[in-house]
């Protein structure tokens, strides 16, 4: 270890732990997961809905891990804190303390993963660029990510998610953003929050946590931007800049078009004009990449730079990935967007598909249901019958209880089919799939359409 994440000096003043026989000086990595351990790794034993990690404690160190921050057991090699999160908390503080990097935080109801792996892109290209993973975005999520940034990070970008009000303010004060940026506001968690307005208003707790004098970026696309800006305003926020496809926005998006999995814009701030490439698909895709080139700027990094980086940037996993199966001159076309769903991105998704074109037999959506909508859920559903007509599929297949409103809105027996759970749809969608097909699959991760993902990956 040149120069090591926390030296054990440094966990027990950040903590204020007692060290029982721990025989590391020093550890360079920190996990919450017995079976995931970085090297010399600190494991974190926290408790979460399912599962208490002190019960695996023994395991961790067997497997490996220098230290294990507990609040309970004994044995070797262990730090004793009152608290394993609170321990990991002290320790993402010590770590945002120390640093020198920018930091960016990023919320909004959809494409905070998108956007900040577009971030990661850009500033990878700028600098050394600390992000969290996957979409670690919670009250222990966001404290892990922050703990493991290193010292010497030029760049920090993390992701804070919600599901009720009063959790993001307490991350962005962790977090303690130079820049934060809010994707976008749409019915997500719509359950838990009853209102639009009230999903603005716990995204803009992002604000509160802003260093001072910070930037806030915001899409002004959606009809809560005024309580956004006001929230800012109220929450002393430096500077306010817009970005999106409406008029007068800070960074604004015109001639936005899509070419197979590509998508291209001009991008107009002040005088300055970009021309925006991006290896996604989709207008949503060119928002998020827009967020990432005006933060970048508004970092220091040459636009040219992030231009060039972002010219690069890919789809996530399960997030509109198209994947070619089978023979190359007639292959199934799998569009993956699995991974979650909600009014939003489902609508994004539909759109994307209504410019695809299957490569020489029939155009299909598997859509499941968009969970936590509540209330809200039977319109939103059956609201999806014109994004449906419009992505020119020949055939629906709908999973999933609420699925069964947009069956009805769509009418047409012979077009749309209803199941009720994955398992059921499984042996139709197998058998009526050919190569020369287009498939999107889409819905909320709790419906499971994953596995469907895999089956026709395993069969194609
Ligand atoms: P989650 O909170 O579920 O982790 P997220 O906010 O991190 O989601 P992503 O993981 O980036 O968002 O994307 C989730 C889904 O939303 C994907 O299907 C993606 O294609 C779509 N999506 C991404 N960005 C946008 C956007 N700006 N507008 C609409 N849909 C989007």
């Amino acid at each position: 270890m040149t120069q090591p994440l926390f030296t054990l000096d440094a966990i027990l003043a950040a903590t204020g732990g007692k060290a029982s026989d721990v025989s590391a000086k020093a550890i360079d990595s920190i996990s919450i997961d017995s079976r995931d351990l970085g090297p010399d790794a600190l494991f974190v034993a926290i408790k979460g809905d399912r599962f208490d990690g002190h019960d695996f404690v023994d395991t961790a160190l067997a497997n490996g891990a220098a230290a294990a921050l507990v609040s309970r057991g004994e044995g070797q090699n262990r730090i004793m804190v009152p608290d394993a999160l609170g321990g990991l908390v002290d320790l993402a503080k010590a770590a945002r303390a120390r640093s020198r990097a920018l930091i960016v935080g990023v919320t909004g109801s959809v494409g905070k993963t998108t956007t900040k792996e577009a971030l990661r892109t850009v500033f990878e290209a700028a600098g050394q660029t600390h992000a969290s993973i996957k979409s670690f975005n919670n009250h222990w999520g966001v404290p892990l990510m922050l703990a493991r940034m290193r010292e010497t990070a030029q760049f920090g970008v993390f992701e804070m998610g919600m599901n009720a009000p009063d959790e993001i303010r307490p991350l962005s004060k962790l977090v303690r953003p130079h820049i934060a940026v809010i994707t976008t506001i749409a019915p997500a968690h719509l359950e838990k929050l009853g209102s639009l307005e009230a999903i603005a208003r716990a995204k803009a707790e992002i604000f509160e946590g802003l260093e001072p004098g910070g930037i806030a970026v915001i899409n002004a696309d959606h009809p809560q931007i005024d309580l956004l800006l006001e929230a800012a305003k109220a929450a002393g926020v430096g500077q306010v800049v817009t970005f999106g496809f409406s008029r007068g926005v800070d960074w604004q998006i015109l001639e936005a078009e899509t070419a197979g999995d590509r998508s291209f814009a001009t991008i107009v701030n002040g005088n300055e004009r970009y021309a925006l490439a991006i290896g996604v698909a989709g207008r949503h895709m060119l928002s998020n990449a827009t967020a990432a080139l005006a933060v970048a700027t508004l970092a220091g990094v040459d636009p040219a730079v992030a231009l060039k980086a972002l010219a690069g940037f890919g789809p996530q996993p399960g997030r509109g990935q198209r994947i070619a199966l089978g023979p190359s001159e007639k292959p199934l076309l799998l569009i993956d967007e699995s991974y979650n769903a909600n009014t939003a991105s489902m609508s994004a998704a539909l759109e994307v598909f209504g410019s695809v074109s299957a490569p020489s037999g029939k155009k299909m959506v598997i859509l499941g249901d968009m969970l936590e909508l509540g209330e809200a859920a039977p319109s939103h559903h059956a609201g999806l019958a014109d994004a449906v007509r419009d992505s020119r599929a020949d055939a629906a297949y709908l999973v999933g209880p609420n699925m069964a409103r947009l069956g009805e809105a769509l009418g047409d027996g012979a077009f749309s089919r209803h199941f009720t759970t994955v398992d059921e749809a499984m042996p139709e969608v197998l058998a009526t799939l050919a190569y020369g097909d287009a498939v999107m699959v889409k819905g909320s991760n709790g419906v499971g359409l994953s596995k469907l993902v895999t089956a026709i990956k395993d069969k194609f």
